[in-house]
């Protein structure tokens, strides 16, 4: 956690505004905590606690609040559930499909495309995503929170190609407003630093995250500041999640939203439509659709390529040119993340997929 200990317990939550730290520490980590919270069935636990021990269960209560009770196939807890079937060792499948360890300029900074730096903030998140890429990468030692921010600014501030900073993770609003403030006057500070982007989850996951205090830092960055959100599903946008997304924008940031294509998710075409029409009445726009990155672990997760470009295919018919994400796949080497073409559908497609393999 980006958080300390004694930061939590000075801070009082007040009635109104719940503190997101307080939320945060909240977080469920335990399984069984879950499927009780949830109504579910304790025969799914031995598998839980099994696939947990890879890589933990962590999900905010708000968040497991916009779940169905007593649906095991709900599609945001599939996103956070640790489940039998990440324990299959699948051909493809490993521990950095991205290629992050060979793209690393130094520790915490990774330098992928022409004129962007991604700087890992924090190796700790709101959310742990089951699917995630980097479910397997040794965030200790290698995020730029590690006491080697000093370093990050040097490196940045020695290559004059750098045009746009990421700030990512992990999560690097799970980091306090100070230490976030610190990092951005440093880098402001370097000429060829033009605009700065941040890649978080914390506004849709604890929508409290974006209280005054952050609305306050986003609002004092001099150069232009692009939000890009991850949200997977429309029912992940709440009416407090508009209002966290709303406060950003009102900051005076662009809102981006990228997803994971996701079997079982959101791998038919109306959930996907829905998200796109959701995340707009939020005033967010779909930036990136990322086919599944093969990562350990999360294979039953995929959708096939030819699935995928069906769905683009679907979705540039239904939706304004605007709302329709770019399908991509990030490729170890490729010079940008690699799009995909919309495949118009045969009659082996199915507009409801088959359920997800619990
Ligand atoms: C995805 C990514 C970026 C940003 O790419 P865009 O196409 O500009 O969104 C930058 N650096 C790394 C290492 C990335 O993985
Ligand atoms: S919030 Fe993002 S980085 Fe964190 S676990 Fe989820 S997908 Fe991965």
């Amino acid at each position: 956690m980006g958080t300390d200990k004694s930061s939590i317990l000075t801070r009082r939550a007040s009635a109104s505004q719940p503190d997101w730290r307080v939320e945060l520490s909240a977080s469920v980590t335990d399984p069984g905590t879950l499927l009780r919270l949830l109504g579910l069935e304790r025969s799914l636990l031995p598998a839980a606690h099994a696939a947990a021990r890879n890589f933990g269960l962590r999900v905010p209560r708000s968040f497991i609040a916009r779940m169905a009770y007593g649906d095991p196939r709900d599609p945001l807890l599939l996103q956070v559930l640790p489940l039998q079937a990440e324990l299959d060792e699948i051909r493809g499948y490993g521990p950095d499909p991205v290629g992050d360890h060979n793209a690393e300029l130094r520790p915490g900074l990774l330098r992928k495309y022409a004129g962007r730096a991604l700087l890992i903030a924090s190796g700790a998140c709101g959310i742990n995503c089951r699917y995630c890429f980097r479910r397997e990468f040794p965030y200790a030692g290698h995020s730029a929170a590690a006491g080697c921010w000093q370093a990050v600014v040097e490196a940045i501030a020695a290559d004059r190609t750098i045009r746009e900073v990421i700030l990512s993770g992990g999560d690097p609003l799970v980091l306090p407003d100070d230490q976030l403030a610190s990092l951005t006057s440093a880098l402001a500070g370097i000429p060829h630093v033009h605009s700065f982007r941040i890649h978080t989850r914390m506004p849709v996951v604890l929508p409290t995250r974006v209280d005054a205090g952050l609305v306050g830092w986003l609002a004092s960055i001099p150069v232009p500041v692009t939000v890009v959100v991850h949200a997977n599903h429309a029912r992940e946008i709440d009416t407090n999640v508009a209002a966290a997304l709303g406060r950003m924008r009102a900051a005076g940031c662009h809102v981006l939203n990228q997803a994971v294509l996701l079997h079982g998710i959101n791998d038919d075409p109306d959930t996907l439509v829905a998200l796109s029409e959701t995340l707009f009445a939020a005033g967010v726009l779909p930036y990136y659709l990322h086919l599944l990155d093969r990562v350990t672990g999360a294979a039953h997760f995929d959708v096939s390529e030819d699935r995928a470009r069906q769905l683009l295919w679907e979705l540039s018919r239904r939706l304004p040119g605007y709302l329709v994400p770019r399908l991509v796949r990030e490729i170890e080497g490729h010079p940008f993340k690699a799009p995909l073409s919309p495949l118009p559908p045969d009659e082996t497609f199915e507009a409801e997929p088959l359920p997800h393999p619990l």
